[in-house]
């Protein structure tokens, strides 16, 4: 399932006016594969994500997408790529339906036919928000927010989907659940990078993993060799 690379990012630094957040990352992600980044608070996690979403400028190096640069792309056209972010918190449109919400997902999408099909597949595979279509987002739990917020990200047609900390905020049983609507995704052949403080589970489904540690790629390797890797374990895993 694993193929040719569909994201290389080289000596990758982004900063927030003086405040440098990420050092010159490297890394790469190939068609297929789930990648996993962990590292602690203020690490530097959110801010790759934006970086690569688009939502937060590169002051150097640069994003290679399909054999595209799109270092300076603006963020609607990346998404317009297949590059889509579910962004920390879920950042649900809380006063718009749950219906509203998956159409904003395919905006960038235009009057495609393919959209009104996606809307129920997404439907069929989350039958809550089906059941719960006009309601307020607001109104829905967390995890049924998590689900809207993938949902509306399946409407954008994604290639490679960015998520930051899907787990964060939910209970253990909804996180298993996450966990394998991801997994599931994985295997319909969208390509995952998943931040997660949630080390332990990440690792666990993903083929691969970075640690960032102050902005900096500390470590990279297998999931299996990073949850068996000491400084992981001690660091990560609380072990
Ligand atoms: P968390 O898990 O807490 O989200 P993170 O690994 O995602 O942590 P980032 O949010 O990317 O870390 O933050 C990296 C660094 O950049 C931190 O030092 C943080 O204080 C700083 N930072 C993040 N956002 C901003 C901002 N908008 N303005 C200034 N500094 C910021």
């Amino acid at each position: 399932q694993t193929h040719e690379q569909i994201l290389t990012v080289s000596s990758l630094s982004t900063s927030y006016g003086r405040i440098q957040a990420l050092y010159d990352v490297d890394l790469s992600i190939r068609s297929g594969e789930i990648v996993a980044l962990v590292g602690a608070n203020g690490a530097g996690k959110s801010t790759l994500l934006m970086t690569l979403s688009g939502l937060q400028p590169a002051d150097s190096g640069t994003i290679t997408y399909r054999h595209h640069d799109l270092t300076r792309m603006p963020a609607h056209r990346r998404v317009h790529e297949g590059i889509v972010q579910i962004p920390e918190g879920r950042q649900v449109f809380r006063d718009l339906s749950v219906h509203d919400n998956l159409l904003m997902g395919a905006y960038t999408r235009g009057r495609d036919a393919q959209v009104m099909t996606d809307l129920d597949n997404i439907y069929s595979r989350f039958p809550v928000l089906r059941q719960k279509q006009h309601q307020l987002a607001g109104m829905l739990s967390g995890g049924q927010q998590q689900m809207l917020a993938i949902g509306r990200a399946l409407m954008a047609a994604p290639r490679l989907l960015l998520l930051d900390e899907p787990s964060m905020g939910l209970a253990p049983l909804v996180v298993e659940e996450i966990f394998n609507i991801l997994r599931d995704l994985n295997r319909e052949g969208i390509t995952l990078f998943l931040v997660e403080q949630n080390a332990s589970q990440a690792l666990s489904i993903a083929d691969r993993g970075y640690v960032l540690e102050a902005g900096k790629v500390v470590l990279s390797g297998s999931g299996e060799q990073l949850l068996a890797d000491d400084k992981v374990r001690e660091a990560y895993l609380g072990l």
